[in-house]
């Protein structure tokens, strides 16, 4: 399946034209298991991204004021356009970024969830009439789009990232434009095939490909550009809040994370070391909500390692598109490095290495999933976010030393804890300062519920009711002299 049932677009789409680079330049996007060259996309920058906003600024009317029951209908025709490409969506997801395939099947799934939540949600998106001081007055408070919507995406999750963005922005009425990780764009360009397929208008969804200062840079200079959504590292996302200020954009900001996950004594061991496994090897460790440092009390200690270090040795290893892989590769060299040099940091700082530790016999980006016992505050994974296959465990002793220690980062944005006792899972959901709390479970992001982190992992949400607020701008209007 070399062209993924000709989903793997390798052109821009701008007011509903497929078009090339100005400058005819090109970026090759490689396949992380192999090495191999997949195909190439378009080196777009600035010129080419101005001409996105203006297609998505001329569509915007027309959009807004689409009826709902149109708008709803394309959404759901979006949603089944995903699931009926199910399987060659996921195999070019696995091809571009790496993940096994039964993680990106899962992708795609939650990708066309997102969408038809929306489409579901946008239909109870009520205003208010306010009760006004005087009865010659009426109060109404409406919501309406916000405008053009910018979406900028990484590359761990290419596909749901940009589900979650323009779901709530298209059922809104809002027009988008969008611009995919350089390091997998075919992710984030077939959104643009498949909603031209279903029939949503020219110049809706707009998607570049290209350069990330320049397009970021034309994104963030528009007067056109109302909204500015952006997943992604937190130092990318401080710039873009920066640049944000001169036209006063809305921003919503999902950023980087490191996540405790707290093993009480008291813990379903078997539960504790199964939610381990999806909390910190999903993905490689290359998740936003991936655990970065495991805190396991005193008298559960040795037991947890030594069942976690049996868990992460049966890991397979290998290319995700094989069957029964369940770690592929890392993305690229500098996320291998980083891995590698948190390791070395650590060990040099008495940390023990009880599995794992280095590159793997596969070569190429391909790293030994990996457990360091003797975990303490001054190493380098305390306080810096791995985003790789390396479990830190801490040992501790008293609940409020654990809190303590699990708040004592600049992020916020995923804790996980396992406990039987009730009346600690509500000292924990107000005493972790972080926006997504797992109790009993490494796996819990869904449509239904508020996605984003608090501190420096972010702002705004994503999913949920909460998930549309974003898109709206809210009127308030006063009909006077009745
Ligand atoms: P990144 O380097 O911040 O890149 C994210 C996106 O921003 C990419 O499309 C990138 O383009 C673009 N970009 C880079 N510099 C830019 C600039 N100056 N102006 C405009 N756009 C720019 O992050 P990443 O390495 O792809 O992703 C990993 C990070 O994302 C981790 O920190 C992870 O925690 C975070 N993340 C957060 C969530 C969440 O929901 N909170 C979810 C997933 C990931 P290029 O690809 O062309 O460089």
């Amino acid at each position: 399946m070399t062209d993924f049932n000709g989903l793997m677009c390798t052109a821009n789409l701008i007011g509903g034209q497929w078009a090339g680079a100005d400058s005819g330049g090109t970026i090759d996007v490689g396949n992380p298991a192999t090495g191999e060259v997949i195909g190439t996309v378009p080196n777009a920058g600035a010129a080419e991204t101005e001409r996105a906003i203006a297609a998505a600024a001329a569509a915007f009317r027309g959009w807004a004021a689409t009826d709902l029951a149109q708008r709803v209908r394309l959404l759901h025709g979006l949603h089944d356009a995903l699931m009926d490409n199910h399987e060659p969506l996921a195999q070019l997801l696995t091809a571009e970024q790496g993940k096994p395939l039964f993680e990106a099947r899962g992708e795609i799934a939650i990708g066309a969830a997102y969408i038809r939540w929306f489409a579901e949600e946008i239909r109870r998106t009520k205003g208010e009439i306010v009760p006004a001081p005087t009865g010659d007055r009426r109060l109404l408070v409406t919501h309406h789009p916000v405008g053009v919507v910018a979406a900028i995406t990484p590359w761990n999750f290419p596909s749901s990232m940009l589900a979650r963005k323009l779901g709530p922005a298209l059922a809104a009425g809002c027009t988008v434009v969008a611009k995919p990780a350089t390091a997998t764009p075919y992710s984030g360009l077939v959104w643009g095939k498949l909603a031209q397929d279903v029939g949503f208008p020219d110049g809706v969804i707009n998607i570049v490909t290209g350069s990330s200062r320049q397009i970021g840079g034309a994104i963030m200079a528009s007067q056109d550009v109302r909204k500015v959504t952006f997943t992604g590292s937190t130092e990318v996302g401080k710039t873009l809040i920066r640049q944000s200020a001169d036209t006063v954009k809305k921003v919503s900001m999902e950023l980087g994370g490191n996540a405790p996950f707290i093993v009480f004594d008291d813990a379903d061991l078997d539960a504790a070391i199964e939610g381990a496994m999806i909390a910190k090897f999903r993905n490689m460790g290359q998740t936003c909500v991936c655990t970065n440092r495991f805190y396991v009390q005193a008298g559960i200690h040795d037991t947890f390692v030594a069942r976690l270090k049996d868990a992460v040795a049966a890991l397979v290893v290998g290319n995700g598109a094989e069957d029964g892989v369940q770690q592929g590769p890392m993305i690229d060299e500098g996320g291998v490095a980083k891995v590698e040099e948190m390791i070395a940091d650590a060990t040099a700082r008495g940390g023990t290495v009880v599995q794992g530790g280095r590159r793997h016999g596969n070569g190429g980006t391909f790293f030994e999933p990996t457990v360091i016992t003797g975990a303490t505050a001054d190493m380098q994974f305390a306080t810096e976010e791995i985003f790789g296959p390396l479990a830190a465990v801490f040992k501790f002793d008293s609940e409020q030393e654990a809190l303590a220690a699990a708040n004592s980062t600049d992020y916020g944005l995923a804790a996980y804890a396992y406990t039987r006792d009730l009346a600690r899972t509500f000292r924990l959901n107000q005493g972790l300062d972080y926006g997504l709390i797992g109790i009993n479970s490494g796996l819990i992001t869904t449509v239904e519920a508020p996605f984003g982190g608090l501190k420096e992992s972010g702002m705004g949400k994503e999913g949920g009711s909460q998930g549309l607020e974003d898109y709206l701008a809210t009127k308030y209007t006063c009909v006077a002299g009745l």
